[in-house]
């Protein structure tokens, strides 16, 4: 048994069955035994590679990305660079270098990294030593100028509540102790006007996922961009509505049982772009999400990948390039999703 889940099963002893969101939570982010809060489970050596951690250029990319919204809003200086979630800081760091030749652009820059894990924290400052970056717990005490964010794969570490239909009812999805070992259950039901509003149309017996914090970082971010400017681009796995049971657990590379080993396996969800769309609020346009592979073509990684190919590693960078924009790879698991404020120009990658 982990310690972390010695602690969880003695706090469900005490105060009984605790939400699917709380289990999750603690898992990923216990100051002590928390996933990300011990190790750094990124790369090759890892539990899981990232698009950042495969090539270079998907840093690049978005970092062009990130310059051409700039200079379409009119080269805000001061503005924030933030990236959430930022890993090794790879992604950033190359977005960094690729940008370092549009003009204004790196001198406006305040970077800002939200980051809870120390240890990925300690990576990071390596990555971007100076950068001048900065690192912050969440968005709220941001200064108030224009903002470009950038999240890859963040919003799939939320913790998210589950919940269940059964005929005008809801019920929630919770870990239990059962003969003393951890185990699913539900609820009570209940009514639930919040569900019942937002998922009219799904079916008696069908799950839904609510994030809670993914909505209130696209509520800090839509408030921040509508009133001030700049945009959102959040990358990652999942859809525009999806319904049903996306928790998943991953260890050591492999699909693993969300309940074994808390605090040792990475647990994710799908990411319901709609629902982070709607918590970014009415002042804000929504452009995608487009297939990652789609957005990495029209942002140019073909062009890119061709030039690189011609140093030593060629067979390397078309096997990243394959990797990361392929539809049977990460090209069409993975979504691109940007918010940018009403009237602004809708940004490179996005139909129009
Ligand atoms: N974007 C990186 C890392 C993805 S892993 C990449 O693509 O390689 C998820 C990242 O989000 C990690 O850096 C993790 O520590 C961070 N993270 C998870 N939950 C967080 C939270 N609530 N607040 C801030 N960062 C969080």
């Amino acid at each position: 048994m982990t310690p972390l889940e010695a602690r969880i099963r003695a706090r469900i002893a005490s105060e009984g069955p605790m939400p699917v969101a709380e289990f999750m939570g603690l898992c990923l982010g216990d100051p002590e035994h928390g996933y990300y809060m011990t190790r750094d489970p990124l790369g090759r050596a890892g539990d899981f590679v990232t698009a950042p951690e495969i090539s270079q250029m998907f840093g690049e990319l978005l970092g062009a990305w990130a310059a051409q919204v700039w200079g379409d809003q009119g080269r805000p200086d001061p503005f924030l660079l933030v990236e959430l979630g930022p890993g090794r800081g790879t992604l950033m760091r190359d977005a960094l270098r690729a940008v370092a030749g549009v003009p204004g652009f790196r001198a406006a820059a305040r970077i800002v990294l939200v980051e809870t894990s120390p240890v990925l924290r300690a990576r990071q400052a390596e990555a971007l030593e100076g950068s001048g970056a900065r690192w912050a717990g969440s968005l709220a005490a941001l200064p108030e100028v224009p903002l470009i964010a950038i999240a890859n794969e963040f919003f799939d570490a939320l913790p998210v509540r589950q919940f269940q239909r059964l005929g005008t009812a809801w019920r929630e999805r919770l870990v239990v102790l059962e003969g003393g070992r951890l185990a699913f259950d539900w609820g009570r039901p209940r009514a639930e006007a919040v569900l019942e509003a937002r998922f009219a149309a799904v079916p008696d017996g069908a799950v839904v996922e609510l994030c809670p914090s993914g909505e209130a970082v696209a509520a800090a971010l839509g408030a921040r961009i509508a009133a001030r400017g700049g945009a959102a681009l959040i990358v990652d796995y999942g859809c525009w509505d999806g319904i049903g049971d996306s928790l998943q657990a991953l260890a050591g590379g492999a699909h693993a049982d969300p309940l074994a080993r808390p605090g040792e396996a990475d647990l994710t969800a799908h990411v319901r772009f709609r629902a982070l769309a709607e918590a970014a609020g009415a002042g804000l346009r929504a452009s995608g999400p487009v297939p990652q592979g789609v957005f990495l073509e029209r942002l140019g990684i073909t062009a890119r990948a061709r030039v690189l190919a011609r140093g030593a590693a060629g067979a390397e960078v078309a096997a990243a390039h394959r990797r990361l924009t392929h539809p049977e790879e990460m090209g069409n698991l993975f979504q691109v999703l940007a918010l940018t404020p009403r009237g602004a120009p809708v940004p490179p990658g996005f139909d129009p």
